[in-house]
Protein backbone atom coordinates (compact mmCIF):
# COMPACT_ATOMS: atom_id res chain seq x y z
CA UNK A 1 0.00 0.00 0.00
CA UNK A 2 1.70 3.14 -1.02
CA UNK A 3 2.29 5.58 1.66
CA UNK A 4 0.11 8.20 2.58
CA UNK A 5 1.53 11.18 1.29
CA UNK A 6 3.11 9.73 -1.46
CA UNK A 7 1.78 10.17 -5.33
CA UNK A 8 0.93 6.89 -6.94
CA UNK A 9 2.13 5.53 -9.80
CA UNK A 10 0.62 6.94 -12.86
CA UNK A 11 -1.61 3.68 -13.47
CA UNK A 12 -2.29 1.93 -10.20
CA UNK A 13 -6.02 1.66 -9.74
CA UNK A 14 -6.75 2.92 -13.73
CA UNK A 15 -6.17 -0.88 -14.73
CA UNK A 16 -10.27 -1.65 -14.25
CA UNK A 17 -10.89 2.24 -15.40
CA UNK A 18 -9.97 1.44 -19.18
CA UNK A 19 -12.50 -0.19 -21.26
CA UNK A 20 -12.88 -4.24 -21.81
CA UNK A 21 -14.82 -4.34 -24.65
CA UNK A 22 -15.09 -8.29 -24.73
CA UNK A 23 -15.85 -8.30 -21.43
CA UNK A 24 -19.12 -6.20 -21.79
CA UNK A 25 -22.48 -6.69 -23.56
CA UNK A 26 -21.80 -3.51 -26.35
CA UNK A 27 -23.98 -1.39 -24.12
CA UNK A 28 -22.27 1.76 -25.61
CA UNK A 29 -23.73 0.36 -28.66
CA UNK A 30 -27.34 -0.63 -27.10
CA UNK A 31 -27.93 1.84 -24.26
CA UNK A 32 -26.87 5.14 -26.23
CA UNK A 33 -29.03 7.27 -28.42
CA UNK A 34 -26.92 8.66 -31.86
CA UNK A 35 -28.42 11.76 -33.73
CA UNK A 36 -26.83 11.92 -37.35
CA UNK A 37 -24.23 14.66 -37.22
CA UNK A 38 -20.74 14.41 -38.06
CA UNK A 39 -19.96 11.74 -35.24
CA UNK A 40 -22.73 9.02 -36.59
CA UNK A 41 -23.92 8.47 -40.30
CA UNK A 42 -27.60 7.60 -38.23
CA UNK A 43 -30.14 8.38 -35.63
CA UNK A 44 -30.70 5.97 -32.85
CA UNK A 45 -32.87 5.91 -29.38
CA UNK A 46 -31.58 4.97 -26.26
CA UNK A 47 -32.06 1.10 -25.80
CA UNK A 48 -31.93 0.11 -29.71
CA UNK A 49 -29.17 -2.14 -30.72
CA UNK A 50 -26.60 -0.64 -33.65
CA UNK A 51 -27.63 -1.96 -36.94
CA UNK A 52 -23.74 -2.53 -37.31
CA UNK A 53 -23.85 -4.64 -34.05
CA UNK A 54 -23.32 -8.58 -34.50
CA UNK A 55 -24.80 -11.32 -32.45
CA UNK A 56 -21.09 -11.94 -30.34
CA UNK A 57 -21.49 -8.15 -29.05
CA UNK A 58 -18.50 -7.41 -31.36
CA UNK A 59 -18.99 -4.45 -33.95
CA UNK A 60 -19.08 -5.26 -37.35
CA UNK A 61 -16.94 -1.98 -38.82
CA UNK A 62 -14.68 -1.82 -35.80
CA UNK A 63 -11.48 -1.72 -38.34
CA UNK A 64 -13.15 1.23 -40.17
CA UNK A 65 -15.46 3.41 -38.33
CA UNK A 66 -14.08 7.16 -38.93
CA UNK A 67 -14.38 5.98 -43.16
CA UNK A 68 -17.76 5.24 -42.37
CA UNK A 69 -19.47 7.96 -40.33
CA UNK A 70 -19.04 6.73 -37.02
CA UNK A 71 -16.25 8.84 -35.68
CA UNK A 72 -18.24 9.07 -32.62
CA UNK A 73 -17.88 5.44 -31.31
CA UNK A 74 -13.84 6.12 -32.06
CA UNK A 75 -13.47 8.28 -29.32
CA UNK A 76 -15.98 6.94 -27.36
CA UNK A 77 -14.64 5.93 -23.97
CA UNK A 78 -16.61 4.32 -21.13
CA UNK A 79 -13.74 4.06 -18.55
CA UNK A 80 -14.36 0.42 -18.16
CA UNK A 81 -18.40 0.75 -16.41
CA UNK A 82 -19.49 -1.46 -19.60
CA UNK A 83 -17.90 -4.71 -18.04
CA UNK A 84 -18.69 -3.54 -14.79
CA UNK A 85 -21.76 -3.50 -15.30
CA UNK A 86 -22.06 -6.54 -17.35
CA UNK A 87 -19.97 -8.75 -15.47
CA UNK A 88 -20.44 -7.00 -11.68
CA UNK A 89 -24.04 -5.74 -11.74
CA UNK A 90 -25.78 -8.34 -13.61
CA UNK A 91 -23.08 -11.30 -12.92
CA UNK A 92 -23.05 -12.36 -16.73
CA UNK A 93 -26.13 -12.13 -18.18
CA UNK A 94 -26.75 -10.13 -21.06
CA UNK A 95 -29.83 -8.47 -22.32
CA UNK A 96 -30.80 -10.45 -25.14
CA UNK A 97 -30.86 -13.62 -22.82
CA UNK A 98 -32.73 -11.66 -20.44
CA UNK A 99 -34.43 -8.77 -22.48
CA UNK A 100 -36.76 -8.02 -19.19
CA UNK A 101 -33.40 -6.50 -17.37
CA UNK A 102 -32.47 -4.59 -20.63
CA UNK A 103 -33.82 -1.31 -19.25
CA UNK A 104 -32.00 -1.46 -15.96
CA UNK A 105 -28.93 -2.42 -17.38
CA UNK A 106 -29.11 0.44 -19.64
CA UNK A 107 -30.09 2.74 -16.83
CA UNK A 108 -27.18 1.45 -14.29
CA UNK A 109 -24.93 1.81 -17.34
CA UNK A 110 -25.39 5.99 -17.98
CA UNK A 111 -24.80 6.15 -13.95
CA UNK A 112 -21.53 3.62 -13.93
CA UNK A 113 -20.31 5.50 -16.85
CA UNK A 114 -20.08 8.83 -14.81
CA UNK A 115 -19.06 6.94 -11.48
CA UNK A 116 -16.34 5.60 -13.43
CA UNK A 117 -15.71 8.98 -15.29
CA UNK A 118 -14.95 10.47 -11.65
CA UNK A 119 -12.74 7.44 -10.24
CA UNK A 120 -10.34 8.14 -13.05
CA UNK A 121 -9.77 11.78 -12.29
CA UNK A 122 -9.48 10.63 -8.84
CA UNK A 123 -7.14 7.94 -9.88
CA UNK A 124 -5.14 10.97 -11.73
CA UNK A 125 -5.15 13.12 -9.07
CA UNK A 126 -3.63 11.21 -6.75
CA UNK A 127 -0.45 10.98 -8.85
CA UNK A 128 -0.44 14.37 -8.93
CA UNK A 129 3.11 14.96 -6.41
CA UNK A 130 2.07 18.75 -5.51
CA UNK A 131 -1.31 17.55 -4.66
CA UNK A 132 -0.22 15.26 -2.26
CA UNK A 133 -1.63 17.18 0.94
CA UNK A 134 -5.14 15.57 -0.88
CA UNK A 135 -4.24 12.41 -1.36
CA UNK A 136 -5.49 11.30 1.97
CA UNK A 137 -8.88 12.69 1.20
CA UNK A 138 -8.99 11.68 -2.46
CA UNK A 139 -8.15 7.97 -1.05
CA UNK A 140 -11.37 8.09 1.21
CA UNK A 141 -13.49 9.46 -2.08
CA UNK A 142 -12.17 7.27 -4.20
CA UNK A 143 -13.13 4.16 -1.50
CA UNK A 144 -16.80 6.13 -1.16
CA UNK A 145 -17.29 5.61 -4.62
CA UNK A 146 -15.86 2.20 -5.59
CA UNK A 147 -17.97 0.83 -3.18
CA UNK A 148 -21.34 2.89 -4.66
CA UNK A 149 -19.94 1.14 -7.87
CA UNK A 150 -20.31 -2.48 -6.27
CA UNK A 151 -24.07 -2.10 -5.38
CA UNK A 152 -27.22 -3.53 -6.23
CA UNK A 153 -29.03 -2.34 -9.20
CA UNK A 154 -31.47 -0.43 -7.58
CA UNK A 155 -28.69 1.14 -4.67
CA UNK A 156 -27.17 2.40 -8.47
CA UNK A 157 -30.17 3.53 -9.68
CA UNK A 158 -30.98 5.94 -6.80
CA UNK A 159 -27.22 7.09 -6.73
CA UNK A 160 -27.02 10.83 -6.71
CA UNK A 161 -24.02 11.28 -9.04
CA UNK A 162 -24.43 14.88 -9.45
CA UNK A 163 -23.86 15.04 -5.54
CA UNK A 164 -20.61 13.18 -5.63
CA UNK A 165 -19.59 14.94 -8.91
CA UNK A 166 -19.87 18.41 -7.20
CA UNK A 167 -17.79 17.12 -4.23
CA UNK A 168 -15.04 15.21 -6.08
CA UNK A 169 -15.03 18.62 -8.53
CA UNK A 170 -14.08 20.51 -5.32
CA UNK A 171 -10.83 18.10 -5.08
CA UNK A 172 -10.10 18.49 -8.45
CA UNK A 173 -10.06 22.31 -7.98
CA UNK A 174 -7.78 22.21 -5.26
CA UNK A 175 -5.87 19.64 -7.16
CA UNK A 176 -5.51 21.38 -10.00
CA UNK A 177 -4.20 24.29 -8.42
CA UNK A 178 -1.37 23.23 -6.52
CA UNK A 179 -0.14 21.50 -9.71
CA UNK A 180 -0.68 24.51 -11.72
CA UNK A 181 1.08 26.83 -9.29
CA UNK A 182 4.06 25.02 -9.82
CA UNK A 183 4.67 26.42 -13.53
CA UNK A 184 7.11 30.00 -12.78
CA UNK A 185 5.75 32.93 -13.29
CA UNK A 186 1.94 32.32 -13.40
CA UNK A 187 0.20 35.08 -11.77
CA UNK A 188 -3.17 34.59 -10.21
CA UNK A 189 -5.88 34.38 -12.58
CA UNK A 190 -3.66 34.91 -15.86
CA UNK A 191 -4.44 32.16 -18.37
CA UNK A 192 -7.83 31.86 -17.28
CA UNK A 193 -9.48 30.09 -19.74
CA UNK A 194 -12.25 28.36 -18.09
CA UNK A 195 -14.96 27.03 -20.56
CA UNK A 196 -14.05 30.08 -22.71
CA UNK A 197 -15.52 30.11 -26.68
CA UNK A 198 -11.70 29.22 -28.01
CA UNK A 199 -13.36 26.92 -31.33
CA UNK A 200 -11.27 27.97 -34.32
CA UNK A 201 -8.62 30.31 -32.29
CA UNK A 202 -5.36 31.02 -33.52
CA UNK A 203 -3.11 29.42 -30.68
CA UNK A 204 -0.37 28.45 -32.77
CA UNK A 205 2.79 28.57 -30.67
CA UNK A 206 1.38 29.74 -27.57
CA UNK A 207 2.78 29.28 -23.86
CA UNK A 208 -0.10 27.74 -22.11
CA UNK A 209 1.66 26.16 -19.48
CA UNK A 210 -0.18 26.15 -16.36
CA UNK A 211 -3.42 27.38 -18.15
CA UNK A 212 -7.00 26.51 -16.79
CA UNK A 213 -8.61 25.22 -20.04
CA UNK A 214 -11.33 23.60 -17.82
CA UNK A 215 -14.53 22.47 -20.00
CA UNK A 216 -12.86 25.08 -22.64
CA UNK A 217 -14.16 24.85 -26.22
CA UNK A 218 -10.78 24.35 -28.38
CA UNK A 219 -13.14 22.58 -31.62
CA UNK A 220 -10.88 23.01 -34.41
CA UNK A 221 -8.38 25.59 -32.76
CA UNK A 222 -5.23 25.76 -33.80
CA UNK A 223 -2.70 24.68 -31.27
CA UNK A 224 0.30 23.47 -33.40
CA UNK A 225 3.14 23.19 -31.50
CA UNK A 226 1.86 24.95 -28.40
CA UNK A 227 2.88 24.66 -24.87
CA UNK A 228 0.42 22.77 -23.09
CA UNK A 229 2.43 21.64 -19.85
CA UNK A 230 0.66 21.70 -16.30
CA UNK A 231 -2.15 22.68 -18.34
CA UNK A 232 -5.93 21.56 -16.80
CA UNK A 233 -7.65 20.28 -19.42
CA UNK A 234 -10.61 18.95 -17.84
CA UNK A 235 -13.67 18.40 -20.06
CA UNK A 236 -12.09 20.67 -22.87
CA UNK A 237 -13.77 19.68 -25.99
CA UNK A 238 -10.98 19.10 -28.40
CA UNK A 239 -12.73 18.22 -31.24
CA UNK A 240 -10.75 18.62 -34.33
CA UNK A 241 -8.39 20.69 -32.22
CA UNK A 242 -4.66 20.56 -34.26
CA UNK A 243 -2.12 19.28 -31.78
CA UNK A 244 0.62 18.73 -34.16
CA UNK A 245 3.49 19.38 -32.15
CA UNK A 246 2.06 20.37 -29.59
CA UNK A 247 3.12 19.67 -25.78
CA UNK A 248 1.14 18.07 -23.46
CA UNK A 249 3.57 16.18 -21.20
CA UNK A 250 2.08 16.86 -17.61
CA UNK A 251 -0.70 18.88 -18.73
CA UNK A 252 -3.53 17.46 -16.56
CA UNK A 253 -6.81 15.79 -16.51
CA UNK A 254 -6.72 14.72 -20.22
CA UNK A 255 -8.87 11.62 -21.15
CA UNK A 256 -7.99 9.79 -24.43
CA UNK A 257 -11.39 10.00 -25.77
CA UNK A 258 -9.99 13.55 -25.81
CA UNK A 259 -7.05 12.84 -27.31
CA UNK A 260 -8.89 10.69 -30.12
CA UNK A 261 -11.14 13.41 -31.32
CA UNK A 262 -8.15 15.94 -31.95
CA UNK A 263 -5.38 15.97 -34.52
CA UNK A 264 -1.81 15.52 -33.92
CA UNK A 265 1.75 14.00 -35.18
CA UNK A 266 4.20 11.80 -34.13
CA UNK A 267 5.73 15.41 -33.18
CA UNK A 268 2.46 15.76 -30.29
CA UNK A 269 3.45 14.76 -26.81
CA UNK A 270 1.25 13.23 -24.54
CA UNK A 271 0.78 12.00 -20.83
CA UNK A 272 2.37 8.50 -20.34
CA UNK A 273 -1.00 7.17 -19.21
CA UNK A 274 -2.35 8.19 -22.69
CA UNK A 275 -1.75 6.27 -26.06
CA UNK A 276 -1.16 7.97 -29.36
CA UNK A 277 -4.04 7.37 -31.65
CA UNK A 278 -3.51 4.81 -34.41
CA UNK A 279 -5.32 7.89 -36.69
CA UNK A 280 -2.64 10.61 -36.42
S1 LIG B 1 -20.90 1.45 -35.18
FE1 LIG B 1 -19.97 -0.25 -34.06
S2 LIG B 1 -19.05 0.69 -32.24
FE2 LIG B 1 -20.51 2.16 -33.08
S3 LIG B 1 -22.41 1.74 -31.98
FE3 LIG B 1 -22.49 0.59 -33.88
S4 LIG B 1 -21.71 -1.45 -33.33
FE4 LIG B 1 -21.11 -0.04 -31.68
Amino acid sequence: MPHEHEAEHSDAGRADLRADCGRCFALCCVALPFAASADFAINKDVGQPCPNLRADFRCGIHTHLRQSGFAGCAVFDCFGAGQKVSQVTFGGQDWREAPHTARQMFGVFAVMRQLHEILWYISEALTLAPARTLHAELRQTRETIERLTHGSVQELMDCDVAAHRSEVNVLLLRASELVRAEVRGRKKNQKNHRRADLMGAKLKGADLRGADLRGAYLIAADLRGADLRLADLIGADLRDADLRGADLTDCIFLTQAQVDAAKGDAATRLPRSLDRPAHW
